[in-house]
């Protein structure tokens, strides 16, 4: 059997950076995280032991004078209100592409937000409740629609504006398919129900596919490495929405692959896998999301062989 660990899976470069901040940071003293700083628990616990204390939004209403590191995932405004009232020391790791993001949808919001006429929708391509969408809503005051799949395009109203991005993390085949979802209903609206006077005066639809290419990028990668595998195991958190994408996607390129978040579950799954120990060219590869720790894979490895 040759076990090996996809070299192009592991942290992505945002997620590093909050990492490391919040190492450089834990040297001078005690720092909180608001909410996991990475959707991997193993690692949460590492940096836990390093005095890394998690907290969440009622625990930082109630804080006072200490020092907060915001995640790659990013915040709403109001969290850096609640910080201002409260003389919290903000460590900001939001990830650069995600802070770029929240511009952009502020900026959309911003200049639209008092057209009457029109009113629009700023639609996001998200997972609802995650984090980084939390953040994202928060730039438009909370009025963002949110649609996590093309199934759910009956909650836009085709008639008005619609200005649409996407979470960071989803996959660019949903969100090609939620732009021709939404064109061909516009379209189709436009020839059954609209007055020649609105067609030409049509309400914008402008679509911007904010997907981040270093997890976009991964994809392709990482299906040759689960085709050229018997066996693929892969290692992600399991409230990361990236985690998800990924390992469905290497579930397409290899139907024999298995999902698990910590050595423990690989050793409870081991048992029933079938692994043809014996036989030199079985190949059992090891992956993870852009939330896995090398770490983590290394032990699952270890436990393999
Ligand atoms: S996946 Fe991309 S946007 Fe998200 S934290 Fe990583 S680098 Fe930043």
């Amino acid at each position: 059997m040759i076990c090996s660990i996809d070299t192009n899976s592991g942290f992505c470069f945002g997620v590093t950076s909050a990492i490391e901040k919040a190492e450089q940071e834990l040297q001078h003293g005690p720092l909180c995280c608001l909410g996991d700083i990475v959707h991997n628990g193993q690692e949460c616990a590492r940096l836990e032991q390093l005095g890394l204390r998690t907290i969440d939004y009622d625990d930082l209403r109630t804080l006072h004078r200490a020092r907060v590191l915001l995640r790659a995932h990013g915040e709403p405004p109001s969290t850096y209100w609640i910080a201002r009232q409260r003389g919290l020391e903000i460590i900001d790791a939001t990830c650069p592409v995600v802070k770029k993001l929240q511009d952009r949808i502020r900026v959309c919001y911003e200049q639209h937000r008092a057209d009457e006429a029109q009113p629009p929708q700023i639609v996001i391509y998200g997972q609802r409740g995650h984090a980084e969408v939390i953040g994202l809503e928060g730039q438009t005051n909370n009025t963002a629609i949110v649609i996590e799949s093309v199934d759910e395009i009956d909650r836009l109203d085709f008639s008005r504006p619609i200005y649409l991005f996407s979470q960071t993390t989803k996959s660019v085949e949903g969100f090609k398919s939620l732009v021709e979802a939404i064109k061909a209903r516009r379209s189709s609206l436009r020839h059954n129900d609209m007055t020649s006077l609105q067609e030409e005066n049509g309400a914008p639809f402008e679509y911007h596919d904010t997907i981040c290419r270093n997890v976009a990028n991964r994809v392709a990668r990482l299906q040759d490495f689960a085709r050229s595998q018997d066996l693929v195991i892969f290692v992600g958190g399991k409230k990361s929405s990236n985690a998800r994408v990924l390992y469905n996607k290497c579930k397409e390129a290899n139907p024999n692959t298995i999902f698990i978040s910590s050595p423990d579950e690989l050793a409870d799954q081991l048992p029933q896998l079938d692994i043809e120990k014996t036989n030199p060219d079985y190949r059992v590869g090891i992956c993870g999301a852009t939330s896995t720790p090398t770490w983590l894979m290394e032990a699952c490895k270890a436990l393999l062989t």
